[in-house]
């Protein structure tokens, strides 16, 4: 084990410890607003919020001891009164493709998933936004699950944090400046376990942290919130954060997606897409819409099929992500074939759309799209009917 692994096994430990205490206010989710409107009611001055979100994020610490820069008192009154504080890595798999899944512990009894997936020339790390998923998509093993709750702001940019200590890419305790620090992970996308739209205020306040300099200073197309289609929520986003979109449409009309995305039952097509037009409107170039579009056998994979989905997106600015199904037990769906998925990306291809496959990667560990199952206690609380999402 090398002297790095080591010290991040007794970070996990350290994390540990502290669970015990929950009198304590955990300043791991708090944004700059946040994290200055905490130092205001301590009677501190605000800057010291830009130093404390700097510490944590941008240098991973986690010990109010370490935080040179802020006087002994003020570290001591933070002692009492807060605590920084990551779940638990319940453990790492590698995949021989270079894809690596966490399991992280929550306090409770649940846990999530987290993928890391390094590319050539970028590392994504795809999050998850709540415990299980409420949406009852038949061809996603999340669902399967039920939905348990929604992570905290703290237990959503958690995983970027704990992922971030263990790629070794931050250094520890220094005050190098942002852009001498090797960062693996370059993307974000927030296509693990659950709905983010469902889990609103966490995943902004989990966002802003991402696009802050003095966190991940990562610009909007980096950072990706995939959405079944909550439209009185994406009316809101892009006041609250202007991000990248994956919008998971999966049917080019309402039959269809009223089959396989229950949601679409309250928010139809129409309704979608003109929401997402809204979010997107005099701004496409600043961040990326994706139109995620799994391949089901027989379902929604025919040539009629991709002809009526290149109608419907009227030339909208937008990449189209074409996902073979990933299988998991008795998931009652089959992924097309290689050739009629290539067939669908050709016809939207002679459309007009930059129309990609995607590479399923991290399958041996259960890492891919919809294969993220964490552990859900309390699986009743599946949504039983659409009217129930508000
Ligand atoms: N609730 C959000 C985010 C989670 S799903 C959403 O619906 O977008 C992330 C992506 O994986 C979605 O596009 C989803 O539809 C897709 N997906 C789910 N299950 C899948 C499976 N078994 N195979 C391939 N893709 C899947």
């Amino acid at each position: 084990m090398s002297s790095v692994e080591k010290k991040l096994i007794l970070q996990a430990d350290k994390t540990a410890d502290k669970t015990e205490d929950k009198t304590k206010v955990n300043l791991l989710g708090y944004d700059l607003e946040h994290m200055k409107a905490f130092f205001t009611e301590m009677g501190e001055k605000s800057f010291r919020a830009v130093q404390l979100v700097k510490w944590i994020h941008q240098f991973g610490v986690d010990d109010f001891a370490q935080m040179s820069n802020i006087s002994q008192v003020c570290r001591a009154k933070l002692e009492q009164i807060a605590i920084i504080k990551a779940p638990e890595i319940a453990m790492e798999k590698k995949s021989d493709d270079g894809t690596i899944k966490w399991l992280m512990r929550l306090e409770g009894g649940n846990s999530i998933e987290t993928v890391f997936i390094p590319e050539d020339n970028r590392g994504t790390l795809c999050i998850s936004s709540q415990v299980g998923c409420a949406l009852d998509c038949g061809f996603c093993s999340t669902a399967r699950q039920g939905f348990n709750r929604n992570l905290s702001s703290a237990e959503i940019i958690a995983q970027l944090w704990i992922a971030n200590h263990r790629l070794n890419s931050y250094v520890a305790g220094s005050n190098k400046p942002k852009n001498g620090v090797k960062r693996v992970i370059t993307n974000v996308v927030l296509m693990g376990m659950g709905e983010p739209l469902l889990n609103f205020d966490n995943v902004v306040a989990a966002v802003h942290l991402m696009l802050d300099d003095n966190a991940y200073g990562l610009s909007k197309r980096r950072v990706t919130i995939s959405t079944a289609g909550v439209v009185p929520a994406l009316n809101r986003l892009r006041e609250e954060c202007d991000v990248s979109l994956a919008l998971s449409l999966h049917a080019p009309n309402d039959k269809i997606r009223d089959t396989i995305v229950p949601l679409n039952q309250k928010y139809p097509i129409n309704e979608l897409l003109a929401a997402c037009h809204n979010y997107f409107h005099g701004d496409i170039k600043k961040k990326q819409f994706i139109i995620e579009y799994v391949m089901l056998a027989g379902v929604n994979d025919s040539e009629k099929n991709a002809r009526e989905l290149a109608l419907l997106l009227n030339t909208t600015p937008c990449k189209i992500n074409l996902i073979p199904f990933n299988p998991f037990p008795d998931s009652g769906y089959e992924s097309s074939k290689m050739q009629t998925i290539i067939r669908f990306r050709d016809i939207l291809q002679q459309s007009g759309y930059v129309t990609m496959i995607r590479k399923t990667r991290g399958e041996d560990i259960d890492a891919a799209c919809g294969q993220l199952a964490g552990k859900v206690k309390d699986k009743s609380k599946r949504l039983r009917n659409v009217n129930e999402i508000t």
